[in-house]
């Protein structure tokens, strides 16, 4: 018995003659995502994308649950292939099928011949298939509209495929057809779910995390690199660089009035940020800020950040309720390592009266008395780099 993962394309498909370079790099992805858990071919044709093992060596089970997370799939489906003749698909496709019909109580089958020097037509292989199927699974009963299983039989050209239906794909583009963008990542709910809604659409990420010890701990780091981790089991590994950030926190609060003191730290992030990207061949910045969430996040407050950046900052959370952003946090398995309790450099140095409707020549002159270049340049050259995977 010869298994495979059919997949289907999911935007992509409306990228008309660029279609060709999304789809080479959606396979390139799966090859390196399938690495791990043996040997495959992977190929395309007809704008399903085959991965065929190569031994049963393979692991099907856990290529299935990365499969799921590749960007760029709309849908996907555990196949058997068999020889292109009816005798074929009913000998070895109704055996298959058990498990997938053995606990269910409805079916229909729907046959689809892409391969049209196959002799039978369709609406006569369903019946069929069908047919043998009540013969085999007695229990069962066809239900046209509404049924627990969708039996598929499909005739391609490089063989006969049956399954027990599609199981939805992660969607969104092919990580790397979008650029690359670095996320300011934060031990929080929000960017986690920021940097996997970019990631969705394509985009490649950088990882950057500013740390201020002592006040801030080991521990909250190694929170930063299991939450990167997950979002890396969709989009791949990320490179993270370290900032140390307890000088530029100290100045602050030794020079600056205090209820300036997040919005002065906060431009330091973007500023440093924005270098870090472009050193990094980064083409935007991306935060899991959300409008009015917290004083440095209402509409003047984020003006007052933007203004020390040379590249654009996409905030994909900007619009949401955080019990929307909460949902997806869950779906993508960041929430229960998000909510652990340890430090974050923003909660260290907070004014109790924080400003929340600044103007930019306020803060300028609130800052003044910082060297902003020299301090800059000082926590550029201890950043430290690992690869999060
Ligand atoms: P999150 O839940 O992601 O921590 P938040 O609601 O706590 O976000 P803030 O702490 O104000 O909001 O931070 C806003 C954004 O600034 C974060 O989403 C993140 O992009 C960035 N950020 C905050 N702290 C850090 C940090 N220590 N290192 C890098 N980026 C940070
Ligand atoms: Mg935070």
């Amino acid at each position: 018995m010869k298994e495979v993962i059919l997949i289907k394309n999911g935007e992509i498909v409306l990228k008309g003659l660029n279609r060709s370079s999304f789809e080479d790099v959606m396979i390139k992805n799966l090859r390196h995502a399938l690495k791990p858990y043996g040997s495959a071919t992977i190929k395309k044709a007809q704008s399903t994308i085959y991965i065929e093992p190569s031994d049963d060596q393979f692991d099907f089970d856990r290529a299935l649950i990365r499969v799921s997370r590749v960007f760029g799939i709309a849908a996907f489906s555990r196949a058997l292939e068999c020889e292109k003749t009816m005798d074929a698909i009913i000998e070895n496709g109704v055996p298959y099928l058990k498990e997938a019909l053995e606990n269910a109580r409805t079916f229909k089958v729907e046959a689809k011949r892409a391969d049209k020097r196959f002799p039978v037509k369709s609406p006569d292989i369903a019946a069929e298939m069908g047919g043998k199927l009540l013969e085999a699974y007695p229990h069962l009963k066809v239900d046209v509209k509404n049924p627990q299983i969708v039996v598929n039989v499909e005739i391609r050209d490089f063989g006969a495929y049956v399954h027990a239906g599609q199981i939805p794909g992660a969607g969104g583009m092919p990580t790397g057809t979008g650029g690359k963008a670095a996320i300011l990542i934060s031990g929080g709910i929000d960017s986690p779910v920021a940097a996997y809604m970019m990631a969705k659409r394509g985009i490649e990420l950088t990882a950057i995390h500013f740390a201020s010890p002592p006040y801030t701990s080991l521990r909250a780091e190694m929170k930063v690199k299991e939450l990167l981790g997950k979002v890396a089991g969709y989009c791949g590994s990320i490179k993270l660089a370290i900032v140390p950030f307890t000088e530029i926190q100290e100045e602050i609060s030794k020079n600056c009035p205090e209820e300036y003191f997040t919005l002065i730290m906060r431009r330091f992030m973007m500023k440093i940020s924005d270098k870090l990207a472009r050193n990094n061949n980064c083409h935007a910045l991306i935060t899991g800020e959300s409008v009015g969430q917290v004083a440095s996040q209402t509409i003047y407050a984020l003006a007052v950040t933007d203004n020390v950046c040379t590249m654009p900052v996409f905030r994909p959370c900007i619009g949401m309720d955080k019990e929307e952003i909460v949902q997806i946090s869950r779906k993508i398995d960041t929430f229960d390592i998000s909510v652990q309790p340890y430090e974050d450099c923003c909660t260290v140095f907070t004014p109790k009266h924080p400003r929340t409707r600044p103007t930019i020549e306020a803060v300028q002159e609130a800052e003044s008395p910082l060297d902003f270049d020299q301090l800059i340049d000082r926590a550029i050259s201890g950043v430290t780099y690992e690869w999060i995977n």
